[in-house]
């Protein structure tokens, strides 16, 4: 299902500005330029760009705020919105923009979803990020090209979950749900997200690896979701997968490809062995390579997350040279993401104690830029696979 505009209208607001609000399948897009507002069919702020700044909203109600302080080259300044009182003038500053079209009289197709987004104001928006946490763990970090999937947390947290330079589900015990509470899950974030599923047509299943699951157990789950969510909603399933636990042959990926499996995230962090073990990551890289080859063999696109700045200045050569020798070796298409992921180290990590013993030091901002491009130079697929930054930082769900 594609996403089209079904009613449009223009006029000109109060401030003598020209606006056009159109009515999607999918969301409500309001203009009034340079001001831009989307909401989902219930109502709920998705984007909202005023004041030259960018406001996303979470289905959790966390808001991240992005400001370009430059385009060339590009920079922007990156905050998780804290302010409560920030939140609710945003919220309601679009509100006035919503009341202001409303007492327009534009054509009646909109007049359910404008007083639906004006029922959601902030009081009800901040009700519903608690109402949340009732039916979701947090939902730590998903892929960049997932911001706007559906999550299902069939599982949760990591089964390894001991990387050095990760925290993402240090929070919770890895388990699998029973088929019950799976069922429950879906069932709840159904009612939950509402219209909003428009919106939201992908299906990410969470945590951090949830094709650990056994085949039997991942037919059962995969059936519920068909269940209860109509073909027509889901464009694909996604996941993130490890290459070190996960145990599954060509014919299990060829069965979740068909059951709509389109894309796998894979962190291979880097291509050097010995750097792995400052991650405590497992390897050796090959067996990432072995994992990505069978899946782009099963038909299963996969998005590869290179951790830059990794082992710091002492590592830099060695984590370049070597992550370019297993990048080329993994059957990478256009259809395939390699992303770009900058070391972001809490002092509560283990990385953090490990960079102290060993000096490793922490690249600046040109440096990571430096050691991004010089991986890129290394690529010699003959069909360059994407390539973009992972900034985990961006991340609300
Ligand atoms: S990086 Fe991935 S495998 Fe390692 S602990 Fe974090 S989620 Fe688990």
């Amino acid at each position: 299902m594609e996403s089209k505009i079904l009613h449009e209208f223009e006029y000109i607001t109060r401030d003598g500005k020209e606006a056009y609000l159109a009515l999607f399948n999918d969301s409500l897009k309001l203009h009034i330029s340079p001001e831009v507002y989307v909401y989902d069919l219930e109502g709920r702020p998705v984007f909202i760009y005023y004041n030259n700044v960018l406001y996303e909203r979470g289905l959790s109600n966390e808001f991240v705020a992005k400001k370009w302080t430059s385009f060339t080259p590009p920079k922007r300044y990156l905050a998780r919105v804290k302010d409560i009182g920030l939140k609710k003038r945003v919220v309601e500053y679009a509100h006035m923009r919503i009341k202001e079209v409303l007492s327009l009289s534009p054509p009646s197709e909109f007049t359910p979803i404008l007083r639906k987004i004006l029922y959601m104001n902030f009081d009800r928006l901040d009700e519903e990020g608690r109402r949340f946490y009732q039916i979701y763990k947090p939902i730590s970090i998903l892929p960049p090209d997932q911001y706007l999937a559906l999550v299902l947390q069939p599982v949760e947290g990591c089964p390894y979950n001991k990387c050095s330079f990760c925290t993402f589900y240090r929070d919770r015990k890895f388990r699998f749900k029973t088929i019950d509470e799976f069922r429950k899950h879906v069932k709840y974030v159904i009612n939950f997200v509402g219209k909003g599923i428009l919106m939201r047509r992908k299906i990410f299943l969470a945590d951090a690896n949830a094709l650990v699951t056994p085949m039997n157990m991942l037919k059962k789950y995969i059936s519920i979701i068909y269940e209860y969510i109509p073909n027509i909603y889901i464009s694909g399933l996604y996941s993130f997968m490890d290459y070190f636990t996960v145990r599954k042959d060509l014919d299990d990926f060829k069965w979740l490809r068909g059951m709509g499996l389109k894309m796998v995230y894979i962190g291979l962090e880097t291509g050097d062995e010995s750097l792995l073990k400052i991650l405590n990551k497992p390897g050796p890289p090959e067996k990432a390579v072995e994992a990505v080859n069978l899946l782009k063999k099963a038909g299963i696109d996969v998005g590869v997350i290179v951790l830059i700045g990794a082992g710091g200045k002492k590592y830099f050569d060695r984590h370049v040279d070597n992550t370019i020798k297993i990048l080329n070796e993994m059957y990478l298409d256009d259809r395939d993401i390699i992303y770009f992921s900058k070391l972001k180290v809490s002092e509560s990590s283990e990385y953090y104690k490990i960079s102290s013993k060993y000096g490793l030091g922490y690249l600046s901002d040109d440096e990571m830029e430096d050691q991004i491009r010089r991986i890129k130079d290394g690529l010699r697929h003959s069909r360059k696979p994407i390539q973009a930054i992972y900034d985990i930082d961006e991340f609300i769900y």
